[in-house]
């Protein structure tokens, strides 16, 4: 269903982002598999797709680096022909009271997560609306949604995406470009599993289905509103957290 298209998913070496890759070449595009640091990993990921009979390439760059997010997709336009599907997966957490929390832990995370964000929507968005078609859904979260004691960082990065998604959503809307974000809520992943387990037990119970979600919640979400049947939505907040923010 996603046949002749690119998708470049960012942060795919792991976690979210991995099951993004994994579904969406599954779905029939060519991905992007973009990275940091794990290069071993995205490429086990490469290696996975191209197992399953779908077509991979890897990409590494620093997503809070303009420069580099320009590079990536013009290098990709030039090398595959268009950006037809951007996800901007790529996060970090560095979480800590407010009150301990100091102005590098609140400009890393802004960097990576919201200016990471900006940086590759706004390097994709040009071909995309020369092309007056596109998809781009942005990895928010619940704690954008609904705040996160521990997290003010993060949660101002994840809102930002929002405030971001439903903008850019409009100035969009009239080229063929939809704009969506979507909000997990907790995931089993990297990122979670530094979670001690009393902090785990703690946040299952706030989780109507008192379970963590799994990667591949995420991607099917990503799979539908890349696809044709969701050409209709636009400026959405999806929420896939087993019913924690409603
Ligand atoms: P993860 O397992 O920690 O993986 C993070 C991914 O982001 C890795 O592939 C990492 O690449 C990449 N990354 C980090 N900084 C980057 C940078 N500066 N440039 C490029 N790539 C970078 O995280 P995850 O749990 O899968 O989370 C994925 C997304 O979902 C994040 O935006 C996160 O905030 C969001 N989310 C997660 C949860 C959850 O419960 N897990 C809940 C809500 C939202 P390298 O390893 O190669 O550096």
């Amino acid at each position: 269903m996603l046949e002749g298209q690119v998708a470049v998913v960012t942060g795919a070496s792991r976690g979210i982002g991995a099951a993004i890759a994994k579904r969406l070449a599954m779905d029939g595009a060519l991905v992007i598999i973009n990275y940091q640091g794990s290069q071993e990993r995205a490429e086990q990921v490469k290696k996975e797709i191209e197992e399953n009979g779908g077509k991979a390439a890897l990409w590494q760059c620093n997503v809070a680096d303009a420069a580099a997010c320009q590079e990536m997709m013009d290098g990709v336009r030039k090398e595959y022909g268009a950006v037809d599907i951007l996800v901007n997966n790529a996060g970090i957490n560095r979480d800590g009271l407010l009150i301990a929390m100091t102005p590098e832990d609140f400009d890393q995370v802004v960097r990576t997560n919201l200016y990471g964000c900006f940086y590759c929507t706004k390097a994709a968005a040009r071909g995309m609306i020369r092309k007056r078609s596109g998809r781009i859904i942005n990895i928010s979260s619940v704690s954008g949604v609904m705040g996160n004691a521990g997290q003010a960082n993060y949660a101002a990065s994840k809102a930002g995406i929002i405030g971001f998604t439903k903008t850019v959503a409009r100035e969009l809307a009239g080229r063929g470009v939809t704009v969506n974000a979507i909000a997990p809520g907790f995931i089993e992943t990297d990122m979670t599993e530094k979670l001690s387990e009393e902090v785990r037990t703690a946040a299952a119970q706030q989780i109507p289905q008192k379970r963590f979600g799994k990667p591949e919640d995420i991607a099917a979400a990503v799979s539908f509103l890349a696809s044709a049947e969701a050409g209709y939505i636009t400026g959405q907040v999806l929420g896939v957290d087993g019913g924690m923010a409603m």
